[in-house]
């Protein structure tokens, strides 16, 4: 997996334990990058998988709160009980 857009410094503490949802992202993602920008975590980031351009999320920081689900124009993110 090659990563496009992360901040692979990890620096700081992670705050993503106390989430009860997390977000998935499925294959009917386009790329649009709208999540990585609304994300108020800076927690999510591009990626590339099998040649296609995805949306990925760091889940040691993201809390859950389900933004990127709710401004993603295809509606590719599915927020899920967090230890599903
Ligand atoms: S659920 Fe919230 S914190 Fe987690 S990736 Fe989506 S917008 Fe960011
Ligand atoms: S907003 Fe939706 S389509 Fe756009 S990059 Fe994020 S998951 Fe993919």
């Amino acid at each position: 997996m090659k990563y496009l857009l992360k901040n692979d410094k990890r620096n700081y503490p992670a705050t993503g334990e106390w989430k009860t949802k997390k977000p998935v992202i499925s294959d009917k993602c386009i790329a649009c990058q709208k999540c990585v920008r609304h994300c108020p975590e800076a927690t999510m980031f591009m990626k590339e998988e099998n040649g296609r351009r995805k949306a990925g999320v760091d889940y040691d920081f993201c809390k859950g709160c389900g933004i990127c689900a709710e401004v993603c124009p295809v509606k590719a993110i599915s927020m899920v009980k967090k230890d599903d």
